[in-house]
Order: C-alpha cells, then sequence, then structure tokens
C-alpha cells in the first residue's frame, strides 16, 4: 500500500450485510449514529475522518477493498454483528499491511476470542464496550486498558471507570453531515430523521444481545429531556423538510416515566415522532395519558411482540399473557396511534401450533387497528441466535449445530427487505416450506 498519499486519519465503515453487490437494492437504511458520534469525536480532536455506510451504498467487498487500498486511511474502523462477522473477517484478512484496523460493536464482548484468531497481517484493535471517545484515544496512541494482546491483536475495554466511558450522553456532539441518507424518505411520504435519546436495555429477553443480564456492567443512561429537545429543535432548522423524528433507543417507551419524559421532549416541536416502545410501558397508563403521547406527536410505536404463543414468550422472557398484549395495543389504537408489531418464527422447538397463534395474533391485531380507525403492520423475521444471548448458549450447551449466517434468498424473494432475512438455520419443529409460509403470510397482513 503507498503511505506516500496517506492523508486519511481513520476510515470508518458500516460494515455490509451482503459479500456482492444486491441488483435492484433501493431498501432504506437506518443511518449508523453509534459511528457517527465517534467520527464528530474524531474529526473535534483534529484527526482527517470519512464515514462509508457500506448497507445504505450497496457496496460489495470488492469496491470496500480497492476504496481501502487507494485512500490508505491510518486506520480502518468496523462494526462487527453476528450477520456479517465473516464479511469483516475476510475484509481484515484481505489487506496485507499498510493500515491498522479497529473493530467495534455490541457483539465484540462475545466475538474477541474468535477475532483473535484470524489470519491478519494487519494490527487489530478490539475495543469491548461503548466507542464514542476510546477510537479517538487509539488513534492518538493515549493510554489504553489493554485486556488482552497476542501477536498484532489487542483487546481494549471500555469498562464504567474508564476515562472514554460516555457517562454522561447528554450532550455528545453529533456531526448529522456523516450520514448520506438523512433526513430519509418513508414509503408513505413523510421525511424523517432519526436520533438517539439513551443508551441500554433493562429488560431480558433470551433472544437479544442487548438484554440486561448481559450487559451488567454497563447503567442504562439517558439524555435529559432539554438535550433532546435542543437537538429536535436543531433538526428542524438543518432539515426544513423534516416531518418526523425516528428515536433509535433500543427501547425509548420503557415506563410511565419514560412516557412523561418523551411528552416533555415533544411536546412543543413542530414534527410527528416514533419509537420503539415495550408493551408493559402501557399498562399502568390511563386513556388520558395515552391521548397525552399522542398529542405530543407520537405517530407510531414499535413493538417487539414476538410469538402469539405463552410458551414461547416465557421461554423467551417476554410477556407471557397474551390477552394483555392484546387489550394493551387495542387501547393503543383507541388513542390514535398506529402500531408495527415485530414477531420471530423459528425459535428452538417451536411447533405449528405455536406458529399459528402468533399469525391468528397478528390479524386480530391488524382487525382491531382496522375497527379502531388505526395501523397495524408487522415486521417478521426468521429466528436466528445471536452470539452470547442465552439462546445461543442454551443451544451450543445441547449440542446444536449453528449454521454460519446466509442471506435467506427465498424468503427476500417473497417478501423483499433483504437486508432482515438471513438465516443459520431451522431450529423448529416445523419443515423450512411451513417456516417459510408462516413468515411470508404474517409479513403479508401489511397489503
Ligand atoms: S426489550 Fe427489546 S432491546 Fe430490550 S432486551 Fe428485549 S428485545 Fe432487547
Amino acid at each position: 500500500m503507498n503511505k506516500e498519499k496517506r492523508s486519511l486519519d481513520i476510515l470508518i465503515i458500516n460494515s455490509p450485510l451482503f459479500r456482492d453487490k444486491v441488483d435492484g437494492y433501493d431498501e432504506d437504511s437506518l443511518p449508523p449514529l453509534g459511528l457517527g458520534y465517534i467520527a464528530t469525536n474524531l474529526l473535534n480532536n483534529g484527526m482527517t475522518v470519512e464515514l462509508l455506510d457500506a448497507v445504505e451504498e450497496n457496496v460489495p467487498i470488492g469496491t470496500l477493498l480497492a476504496i481501502i487500498r487507494q485512500k490508505c486511511p491510518r486506520y480502518v474502523a468496523l462494526n462487527i454483528f453476528t450477520t456479517n462477522l465473516h464479511l469483516v473477517r475476510e475484509i481484515v484478512e484481505s489487506i496485507n499491511g499498510g493500515v491498522r484496523f479497529i473493530i467495534g460493536g455490541l457483539a465484540t464482548k462475545n466475538l474477541y476470542r474468535t477475532i483473535m484468531r484470524w489470519n491478519t497481517s494487519c494490527p487489530v484493535d478490539i475495543v469491548i464496550g461503548e466507542g464514542d471517545f476510546v477510537v479517538s484515544a487509539i488513534v492518538q496512541k493515549n493510554p489504553l486498558d489493554i485486556i488482552s494482546q497476542d501477536g498484532n491483536k489487542r483487546v481494549i475495554t471500555v469498562s464504567m471507570s474508564s476515562p472514554y466511558f460516555p457517562q454522561n450522553i447528554s450532550n455528545i456532539p453529533l456531526d448529522r453531515s456523516f450520514f448520506v441518507n438523512q433526513p430519509l424518505r418513508h414509503v408513505s411520504g413523510f421525511n424523517e430523521v432519526s436520533i438517539v435519546t439513551s443508551r441500554g436495555c433493562m429488560y431480558n429477553c433470551a433472544f437479544c444481545s442487548a438484554a440486561r443480564s448481559l450487559n451488567k456492567e454497563t447503567p442504562v443512561r439517558e439524555r435529559n429531556a432539554k438535550s433532546v429537545a435542543n437537538e429536535v429543535a436543531m433538526i428542524c432548522e438543518i432539515y426544513q423538510n423534516v416531518d418526523s423524528v425516528r428515536v433509535l433507543d433500543d427501547l425509548f417507551l420503557r415506563n410511565t416515566q419514560s412516557i412523561e419524559r418523551a411528552v416533555r421532549m415533544f411536546e412543543h416541536v413542530p414534527v410527528t415522532w416514533r419509537a420503539m416502545a415495550h408493551v408493559l410501558s402501557f399498562y399502568k397508563l390511563s386513556d388520558a395519558h395515552l391521548l397525552k403521547l399522542k398529542r405530543s406527536g407520537c405517530k407510531e410505536v414499535f413493538i417487539g411482540i414476538e410469538s402469539g404463543s405463552s410458551r414461547i414468550l416465557r421461554m423467551i422472557h417476554k410477556t407471557s399473557d397474551v390477552d394483555l398484549v392484546k387489550r394493551t395495543i387495542k387501547r393503543l389504537f383507541r388513542a390514535g396511534i398506529d402500531v408495527k408489531g415485530y414477531f420471530i418464527f423459528g425459535f428452538e422447538g417451536e411447533t405449528v401450533e405455536d406458529m399459528q397463534m402468533s399469525y391468528d395474533l397478528a390479524v386480530w391485531l391488524k382487525e382491531a387497528s382496522i375497527k379502531n380507525g388505526a395501523n397495524f403492520r408487522t415486521s417478521v423475521f426468521q429466528f436466528r441466535p445471536y452470539h452470547g444471548t442465552k439462546l445461543y448458549r442454551d443451544m451450543i450447551l445441547k449440542g446444536r449445530i449453528i449454521d454460519e449466517v446466509v442471506h435467506h434468498k427465498e424468503l427476500s424473494a417473497e417478501i423483499g427487505r433483504k437486508q432482515f432475512n438471513f438465516t443459520s438455520g431451522n431450529f423448529s419443529e416445523v419443515s423450512d416450506e411451513n417456516l417459510r409460509e408462516f413468515i411470508i403470510k404474517t409479513n403479508g397482513i401489511n397489503r
């Protein structure tokens, strides 16, 4: 690699989900806000930085490698997930010297030993913990908390006691010019900008890497309402055509207090908003509270329903009272709030009866929304175990084989939205064909 032309300190890559360019790919993806915070901190510390969103821009691995060789940055920083572990490995192993890699993301906590075994000629720093400030420290060669080192690889942690741990997340600067897709034009015709107002989740779903039991060492943190209101006001100023704000927190509406906080954040801004919520968040709220939420601009909430089977819901540590789920979501419809429900099919041991209950629940909610003049839509996934989660560990202990994650092409051909269709095997009691049918028809209630 030609170091003579080196003028870029760091290239940050939102790492790809597909190895090759996906023909006809026109899907929207969410902006990588976490990488944006890292890039802004680097920039504010005087470094030259570029952010390449390989997901949004549909950049295949071959082109990414050519970009790295041509730009020849001092560092390349990438995020990694269970889904694209093999792709990140291919990128890192294909570059023969000249740059240093930094790999981060929630999954590194469980993947770092695997990454340590990769055959790389470039040095690799694996970051466990939040990267906002530590990436600048790595590039500036400041003291680090290195918990393991082998050959050209180091594992760096950002624990709560680290000077690089973002204790107070209220005023971390974010330069939005790093994002290529803001505001995002939604298929329903409105322009939306994304924000983050908190980090971490208080629930403990057995399939989720954000589960509290897996992240005990990192407290849930919230921005103060004023800092969020200021950011929203600034967004309205920068993007004059913005209609809506999407809150990308793992869980924005988690309890009564968080709902009151949301009302305070949004009641005085001229945009609507959408966010993730837990069904129990609304349980204790009166109808008057729900109307207040609607009046603050809440247009739609995203709820992880996951299943209509109490047995499966218990297994994954979700609210197993399906009637409570129905009653609560119906009250949201009555308040004029739309709901998008996430469903997962294909849990280990899931039977055809369990799947039928999920489908029936989705149909029931769709009908209830129509009767109440609101909208219910679904987003449906095939279960795949993420490294480190309870379900993953249980399956490994039982000796189950978990295949490498691959794109589920048949599903993509039927329902589109390719970026969400991946599989690492069918662990349920039903055939592949039946599983696919349930996913397709539950997703199909949106039509
Ligand atoms: S509520 Fe959502 S973010 Fe929290 S653990 Fe469950 S699935 Fe994960």
